[in-house]
């Protein structure tokens, strides 16, 4: 496998899906800039840390990744989509996001109903979360990719 994922980039509009309104908002990353580390990744929903320069002192969150296919791009390019599980009083479109993929969840997959989508969501959350408990993956809060700003 490729992990850990190191991603960085000025957060995006993304295609307004609406993913505020079923409360788990998704900062999406321009995928241009990305092209090397999405290549060879495998589409679906990873957990990891994530944080926002300039927000709550740079304050390093739990987060869950969903990496998929655009169809801006036809489908031949990948979108990323990042939940810090965490609540912000104020969006940060354009604020510099940084996110270390440490663990596949699950692959994408079709839900029948919302309620079924916004289901799995919240489960990928709580077992992310959890993953991160771990002592190997809790210490990566303090990785330098955070810290140092390289
Ligand atoms: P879009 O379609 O533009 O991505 P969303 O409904 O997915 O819209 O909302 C994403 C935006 O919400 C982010 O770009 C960010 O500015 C803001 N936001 C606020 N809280 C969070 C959070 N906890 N995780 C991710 N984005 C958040
Ligand atoms: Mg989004």
């Amino acid at each position: 496998e490729k992990l850990p994922l190191y991603f960085k980039g000025s957060v995006i509009t993304g295609f307004g899906r609406g993913s505020k309104q079923l409360g788990i908002p998704t900062a999406n990353l321009p995928v241009e800039e990305l092209e090397e580390e999405l290549k060879d990744i495998p589409i679906g929903v990873y957990y990891g840390w994530a944080n926002v320069e300039g927000l709550e002192n740079d304050n390093v969150y739990p987060m869950a990744m969903s990496i998929g296919w655009n169809p801006f791009y036809k489908n031949t390019k990948k979108t990323i989509e990042i939940h810090l599980i965490h609540h912000f009083e104020r969006d940060f479109y354009g604020a510099e996001l940084r996110a270390i993929g440490l663990g596949f969840i699950r692959p994408m997959c079709d839900f029948k109903t919302l309620e079924e989508l916004v289901k799995a969501i919240n489960d990928d959350i709580e077992y992310g979360k959890k993953c991160l408990e771990k002592p190997e993956f809790k210490k990566i809060k303090q990785d330098p990719f955070f810290i140092n700003k390289q």
